[in-house]
C-alpha cells in the first residue's frame, strides 16, 4: 500500500505547483522540504512578468509583491541605456516579487488543494524494490522514515538529487553554468519604476541586474559565466566593481547577500523514469538567456501535476505513463529554451563593442518586441555584420 499517489521532493514554486495540480486533480500529495520556512532564505532575483500569470490561476496578493515596474532599462557597456516597456521585455520584467510570501502563498495554494507538507523534512535517497522505484527515504528531526508512492518528483532545484538518484542525466557542461552573486543594497539612489540589465565586460558571460524592491532598496546582483572565473571570489570583485562604479548604488548598504547558480543550458533528453519525474531548476528548465525560472517552473509544475493526476487514476507511474508531462512540458518551453540556448551560445562572445553598437541600432531603429528574432532583425537593418554569425535564427 503507498502512503500518497505522489512525494514531491522540495516546496520550491516547482514543487508547490506541481503539488496544487497534482492535488487538485484528485491525488494524494506530499511535499517535503528540507528547509525550516518556505520561501526562505531567498537565493533570487525577484524579477517575473505578469504575463503567465493566469496560465496557471494565480492571483497574487500584495505581500508577494514588493514592486511593480514600467519596463526595462538595458545598459550597454559605454553606457547607454534602452528602455523597454514592460509588455515587451520578457518573462523577468514587471514585477519584484518577495518570494518569502511567493513561494508561501503557492504553498497556501497546495495545501487548500489538499496537499500534506513536511518542513525539516530531507530526502535521503529513493526507495527501491528491485528496479522499481517505490518511495523516498527521509530524515526529519533526526528520525529516519520511509515514505511509499507511485511518484517522487524531483524538484529540489539547481542541485538536484532526485535526478541524479534515478540515473537522468541533468549534468551540466561549465559553460552552461552561471554563477550568481547579489546583495540587496538599501539607502541607494535608482531607477525604481525600471529593471535594469548590465550588459558586457562588466559581468563576462553575463550581465548585471539591478531589480527595484522599493525606492530606497534593490537586488543588485551579478551572473558571470562559469569558465569566466578563474579563482574563488571573482564574482564578488566584479559585483563590488560595478557598484564602486555607480554613484547611486555606491553608497548603499547590503540587507542580505546571495549566492548560487542557475543553468543556462540546452533541454535535457529526459525528465521522467519509472516512479520519478523531474521539474523546476531541477529539470533544467531555466531561460538559458536570462536565468530566469520562476515561470517556467510554475508552468512545468502545472502541467507535472495534471499528468501525476492522471497516472495516479490509472494507477500507472511508469516512464511510459509520465510521457504525457515530457511532451506537455515541451510543448510549452523547448523551442524558447534550445533557441534561447543557442543565442546565449553566441552572446558569450560579443566584444563590448558590438553590445555597444547593437544598443545603439535598437535606440535608432526600435524593436517590435524582444524576441531574437525581433532584435535580430533590428540589428541587421544597420549592421548585417553583426548579425552574420546568428544567420540561423534570421
Ligand atoms: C541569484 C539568483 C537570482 C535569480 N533571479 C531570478 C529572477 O529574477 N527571476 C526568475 O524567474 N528566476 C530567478 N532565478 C532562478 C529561480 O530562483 C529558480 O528558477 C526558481 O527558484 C526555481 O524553482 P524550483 O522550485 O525549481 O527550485 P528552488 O526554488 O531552488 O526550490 C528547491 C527546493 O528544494 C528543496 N530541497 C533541495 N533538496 C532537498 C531534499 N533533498 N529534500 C527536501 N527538500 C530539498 C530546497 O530547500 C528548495 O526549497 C535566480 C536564481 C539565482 C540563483
Amino acid at each position: 500500500m503507498n502512503d500518497y499517489d505522489v512525494v514531491v521532493v522540495g516546496a520550491g514554486p516547482a514543487g508547490t505547483s506541481t503539488a496544487r495540480w497534482a492535488a487538485r486533480n484528485g491525488a494524494s500529495v506530499l511535499v517535503v522540504e528540507k528547509r525550516q520556512e518556505i520561501g526562505s532564505p531567498v537565493g533570487c532575483g525577484e524579477g517575473i512578468s505578469r504575463s503567465w500569470l493566469d496560465s496557471v490561476d494565480l492571483k497574487l496578493d500584495s505581500r508577494s509583491v514588493a514592486c511593480q515596474v514600467k519596463g526595462a532599462k538595458i545598459v550597454s557597456p559605454n553606457g547607454t541605456p534602452f528602455y523597454l516597456s514592460e509588455h515587451m521585455a520578457g518573462n523577468e520584467v514587471g514585477l519584484v516579487l518577495d518570494r518569502v510570501f511567493f513561494d508561501k502563498s503557492l504553498a497556501k495554494l497546495a495545501a487548500i488543494a489538499g496537499a500534506d507538507i513536511m518542513l525539516k523534512a530531507s530526502a535521503l535517497e529513493l526507495l527501491r524494490e528491485g528496479d522499481a522505484v517505490v518511495g523516498v527515504k527521509i530524515r526529519s528531526f533526526g528520525e529516519t522514515r520511509e515514505i511509499r508512492c507511485g511518484c517522487v518528483v524531483g524538484a529540489d532545484g539547481f542541485e538536484s538529487q532526485v535526478g541524479r538518484w534515478a540515473g537522468i542525466n541533468t549534468s551540466l557542461a561549465p559553460k552552461d553554468i552561471t554563477t550568481c552573486l547579489q546583495y540587496r543594497l538599501t539607502n541607494i539612489e535608482h531607477e525604481h519604476e525600471y529593471c535594469q540589465f548590465y550588459l558586457g565586460s562588466v559581468a563576462p558571460g553575463g550581465y548585471v541586474w539591478v531589480f527595484p524592491k522599493d525606492e530606497e532598496t534593490a537586488n543588485v546582483g551579478i551572473g558571470v559565466g562559469l569558465p569566466r572565473l578563474k579563482e574563488p571570489g571573482e564574482v564578488k570583485g566584479y559585483l563590488d566593481r560595478f557598484i564602486e562604479s555607480q554613484p547611486g548604488l555606491r553608497k548603499g548598504e547590503p540587507l542580505d547577500i546571495v549566492s548560487g547558480a542557475v543553468s543556462v543550458c540546452a533541454p535535457i533528453d529526459r525528465t521522467v523514469a519509472d516512479g520519478v519525474l523531474l521539474v523546476g531548476d531541477s529539470a533544467r528548465q531555466i531561460d538559458p538567456i536570462t536565468g530566469g525560472g520562476i515561470s517556467n517552473s510554475c508552468r512545468a509544475g502545472r502541467v507535472a501535476g495534471e499528468v501525476l493526476a492522471q497516472a495516479a487514476e490509472k494507477g500507472d507511474f511508469s516512464a511510459e505513463s509520465l510521457k504525457a508531462y515530457e511532451n506537455g512540458w515541451r510543448d510549452l518551453l523547448e523551442d524558447h529554451l534550445y533557441r534561447n540556448w543557442i543565442a546565449k551560445e553566441k552572446l558569450v562572445t560579443l566584444s563590448d563593442e558590438t553590445f555597444d553598437k547593437v544598443i545603439e541600432t535598437l535606440n535608432d531603429v526600435g524593436v517590435e518586441s524582444v524576441s531574437t528574432l525581433a532584435i535580430l532583425k533590428a540589428v541587421e537593418k544597420r549592421h548585417p555584420d553583426l548579425v552574420k554569425e546568428f544567420q540561423e535564427f534570421l
